[in-house]
Order: C-alpha cells, then sequence, then structure tokens
C-alpha cells in the first residue's frame, strides 16, 4: 500500500475512500508540532495532499518516494514547479470547482465596498443610526458601472458573466492573450493593462501569482485609476503592492478597496490596512463554503488516487513530470 500524508481535513467519506487504497497519517494544522509530525512523515510518504503550505525543496528533499502532491487549491504559487517536475513528482490542483463561488465572492467585495456594505454595518451595530441616512453614508452604484478584469480565466470569465448579465455593466479584460469568444459573449473589450486601469468603474484581479504578476498593481499603476473607482483583489495578495495601495486609500486617489488576499496571511491585526474605513478585508474565503470546499476536496482526492495508481489525473499541472517518473521509475 503506498503512503499518503494529509496536510487537510477532509470529510468522513474521502477519509474512507483513501483509506481503501492507502496507508494515510493526518496532521492535523500546520503548526510547530504539525510541521515536525509532517517532516516525520515525508520519508516514507508517497502523496501529500493540503493546501495553504509552501512546499519547497528544503521540504521535499526530505520524501524520496515522493511520487504526487494533490493541492486542495487551483493556485499553485506555493509549489516549485522546475523542481517537482524534476524530480518526477506530478503536481495537481482543483480549477473549474471552484470558479462560480471564487466569482461570488468577487461579487461580494464589488457590493460591498461600493455600496459600503461592512462599513456600514458596523456603524448601526454601533448605535450611530439615530436618523435617516444622508449624503455622508451613500455609496456609489455597482450595476452599469464599467468592469474591469485583469486575467481572463475560469474566474475571471465567470465574473465577466455576473457584471454582464446580472449587473449591466460594460466589461473590459486584460490577460496575456485576447479572448475572441469572451468578447462576443459578453461584449467585453481587450485593453492594455493601462488602458484598463483609466477606463475601469472596478478593477478585479483574477491573475495568478507568478514571477510576472508579482507586484503587477503598483504605484504607478494605482495611479492611473480614477479617483471614484475601486479596486477588488481576489488573486493573491503579492499581486498588489501593499505598501502603494495604503497609501493611494489613504491620500483618496481611491474610493476604496476590496481584498481576499494580502502579502502576509493572516493578516496580522495591526495591519493599517484595518484601520481604513474604504477597505474591505476578507480573510482568503474565495472559494470558502461548504459546498466548494467538499468539491475541491474531493477532486484532490480523484487527482491523487489516480497519479498513485498510475493513471493520469484529470488536473495534472505539470505533465513533463510524467516523462521524467517513467524514465527513472
Ligand atoms: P486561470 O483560468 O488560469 O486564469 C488566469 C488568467 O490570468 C488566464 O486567463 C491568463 O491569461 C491570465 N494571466 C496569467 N498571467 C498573466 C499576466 N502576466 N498578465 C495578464 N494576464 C495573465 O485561473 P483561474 O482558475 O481563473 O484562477 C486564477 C487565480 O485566482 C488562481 O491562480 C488563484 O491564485 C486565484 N484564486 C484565488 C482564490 C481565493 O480564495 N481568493 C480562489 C481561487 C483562485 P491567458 O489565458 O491569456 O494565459
Amino acid at each position: 500500500m503506498k503512503n499518503i500524508v494529509l496536510y487537510k481535513k477532509l470529510s468522513a467519506e474521502l477519509m474512507t475512500r483513501l483509506r481503501q487504497q492507502a496507508q494515510v497519517t493526518c496532521i492535523d494544522d500546520l503548526s510547530a508540532d504539525g510541521l515536525a509530525r509532517l517532516r516525520d512523515a515525508l520519508p516514507t510518504a508517497h502523496g501529500l495532499l493540503g493546501a495553504s503550505l509552501r512546499l519547497d525543496a528544503g521540504l521535499l528533499d526530505l520524501a524520496p518516494q515522493l511520487e504526487a502532491v494533490s493541492s486542495v487549491s487551483v493556485g499553485i504559487d506555493n509549489y516549485d514547479l522546475d523542481y517537482l517536475t524534476r524530480r518526477g513528482i506530478l503536481l495537481t490542483n482543483t480549477p473549474d470547482v471552484l470558479t462560480e463561488t471564487t466569482a461570488d465572492t468577487g461579487f461580494a467585495l464589488i457590493l460591498a465596498t461600493a455600496r459600503r456594505v461592512t462599513e456600514l454595518a458596523a456603524w448601526v451595530r454601533a448605535g450611530q443610526w439615530r436618523k435617516s441616512i444622508g449624503p455622508a453614508q451613500f455609496g456609489s452604484d455597482v450595476h452599469g458601472k464599467t468592469l474591469g478584469i485583469v486575467g481572463m480565466g475560469r474566474i475571471g470569465e465567470a465574473l465577466a458573466r455576473r457584471g454582464h448579465f446580472g449587473f449591466g455593466m460594460p466589461i473590459l479584460y486584460h490577460s496575456h492573450s485576447p479572448k475572441p469568444e469572451v468578447e462576443q459573449r459578453y461584449a467585453a473589450g481587450y485593453r492594455s493593462l493601462e488602458a484598463l486601469l483609466e477606463e475601469s468603474d472596478f478593477v478585479c484581479l483574477t491573475v495568478p501569482l507568478t514571477a510576472a504578476t508579482e507586484g503587477l498593481i503598483g504605484a504607478r499603476e494605482l495611479a492611473r485609476m480614477r479617483p471614484e473607482s475601486i479596486l477588488i483583489n481576489i488573486s493573491r495578495g503579492k499581486v498588489v503592492d501593499e505598501t502603494a495601495l495604503l497609501e493611494a486609500l489613504q491620500a483618496g486617489r481611491l474610493r476604496g478597496a476590496g481584498l481576499d488576499v494580502f502579502e502576509r496571511e493572516p493578516l496580522p491585526a495591526d495591519s493599517p490596512l484595518l484601520r481604513l474605513d474604504n477597505l474591505v478585508a476578507t480573510p482568503h474565503i474565495g472559494s470558502a463554503t461548504h459546498e466548494t470546499r467538499e468539491a475541491m476536496a474531493r477532486c484532490a482526492v480523484d487527482n491523487l488516487l489516480a497519479a498513485l495508481a498510475g493513471r493520469r489525473p484529470a488536473n495534472l499541472v505539470n505533465p513533463a513530470a510524467l516523462e521524467v517518473a517513467q524514465t527513472t521509475g
């Protein structure tokens, strides 16, 4: 039997499936103790399954028998792809099953920032609602405003659909390459990043974190945005220069920001971002619904069991590793 190390809690049903086919070691949390237990389990591990942990060479060198890593996420920025491929270790992720939920989160942030939902809900709780509200509590419209999407992939397209059909928003987008079908479906217009920033009321980031997208939105880019516009980040924190964003928000050069992801997570409680009324911060909840997290876990289990059984997993990120595995295995 193969050895699987889990560093993510799974439902009883998925645990039963895994245990029918492998020896399973569970690491319940990623505290110092948990990490020590993970290190102890790595020397005999054939498969790993989890998320939210940077698996670098320092850790994976401890796992000489490792055949597959199954990430319970679509983002793969926690993995050194070249290293995994060189060693013939298959990496899989969980795309598609989280697309719609993550786009919902994007829209939740769009609405919360534009209509000041969290700020004003806190104001009501604090007993401030003593008479009819006035312009000091007004927000700005979402419907009919221009939605600029940076990264027109799966989640980007799900946002475009919501914006176009649900809110009557003109859609602009920037991506590696133009997407004629998306343009047709949602009357979307391709723009350079600079033009998108200048023309959009909402700029929503849905790119993966890569060397090319790290710091994609810095002081120069923020300066191109309109003062009444709002930045939404549901991709990865490091895509935005947080210090530059803080300065832009403090100086009133942007109306607001909705962030689900941060340079450092968990976001420290003393982060100056949390002192801004015009910033809505959520704790990396993009895909965090019961239904979607279960679907992601099921997808990750399927991927891992296929890889360990010598079948090609449905969501293989590094197909080149298959060849390496075949020649070395
Ligand atoms: P996807 O389908 O691969 O879409 C990513 C898009 O980004 C692609 O269309 C790609 O363009 C574009 N892109 C990549 N690099 C770019 C660059 N340098 N400049 C411009 N465009 C670039 O991925 P997805 O499933 O939509 O997921 C996107 C990301 O969302 C994930 O990688 C993850 O980091 C993040 N995410 C976050 C959460 C959360 O909890 N907040 C949940 C799910 C996902 P081309 O198609 O032209 O190559």
